[in-house]
């Protein structure tokens, strides 16, 4: 496993591969990043992992500085996993003094995530194509867990026509339900108790989707009731949405994203799952 902390270095190692994926990410890596890795891996023959906790995803106000990290235990996971080639920069390797340029990616950008983090999916975006050019990955490995972030970097891929293929991997569980997420290392005894109260939200208004609930805001107000039943969580918002464009639906016709975003103790997490019929590609 050859670790470039520059772009030069990883060109040099990226060389060798004429096939490649590519699996972005903020390190302090879990069970949810490792099966992006498995699979890039079995599907392309040779992955490429970035660690590298983007500054500009961070609102001033948001916890870039508590974002967890640890560089060893990521380095010995993917040495494991049998990873070729890892991309771990400083913030001034991707950043250099004069950098300017931002990529804004348009209306799917806007609700949601991006509402209450105002700058994150630009941040994302940019950061990601900078990636994207720096690797030449041949097909390149997020997580459905960041539904946002899937149709902001799909969005952006088809219409800056970006020779790769995004690929989107299912959401990893504990056994409760929670989502993994680096985050959930803030999560108190008490909260990590009550953290699962949003699969089991979005686990309700599923079911009662595929029970034949077309109305949308029936199944938000499921959502909200069960979330209201946990004490320790803040909801922040619900969400019934199209899979593609993000917009908010009146009636379930076709598929829909069921997303939320809440706060367990300090922490804020959020969550989705899909209902009906696939998103197209
Ligand atoms: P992050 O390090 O949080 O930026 O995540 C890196 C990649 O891993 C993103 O594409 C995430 O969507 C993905 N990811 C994070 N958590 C999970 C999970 N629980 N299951 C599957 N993928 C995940």
């Amino acid at each position: 496993m050859r670790v470039a902390r520059t772009i030069a270095e990883l060109r040099a190692g990226r060389a060798a591969f004429p096939r490649l994926g590519l699996v972005p990410t903020m390190g302090f890596l879990h069970a949810g990043h490792m099966s992006l890795v498995r699979r890039a891996r079995a599907e392309c023959g040779a992955v490429a992992v970035s660690i590298f906790v983007n500054p500009t995803q961070f609102a001033p106000t948001e916890d870039l500085s508590r974002y967890p990290r640890d560089m060893p235990r990521d380095l010995a996971l993917l040495e494991d996993a049998g990873v070729d080639l890892v991309f771990a920069p400083e913030p001034a390797e991707i950043y250099p003094p004069g950098h300017a340029s931002r990529i804004e990616v348009g209306p799917v950008s806007e609700p949601l995530e991006g509402a209450r983090r105002p700058g994150h999916f630009a941040g994302v975006a940019t950061v990601v194509a900078k990636l994207f050019n720096i690797v030449t990955p041949t097909r390149a490995y997020f997580g459905q867990k960041d539904a946002q972030q899937v149709a902001v970097i799909r969005r952006m891929a088809r219409d800056l026509d970006m020779p790769l293929e995004v690929v989107v991997g299912d959401t990893v569980r504990e056994p409760d339900g929670l989502a993994l997420s680096s985050r959930n290392v803030h999560l108190s005894e008490e909260d990590r108790a009550a953290a699962p109260a949003l699969f089991r939200a979005l686990d309700r208004a599923r079911r009662l989707h595929d029970g034949g609930e077309r109305d949308a805001e029936a199944l938000r107000r499921a959502m909200l009731a069960t979330l209201a039943s946990e004490p320790r969580v803040e909801t922040d918002y619900v969400s019934v949405a199209h899979p593609v464009t993000l917009r908010e639906l009146d009636r379930v016709d076709a598929g829909a994203l069921l997303s939320m975003a809440a706060r367990v103790g300090r922490t804020r997490l959020i969550d989705n799952v899909v209902v009906g019929e696939a998103p197209p590609r």
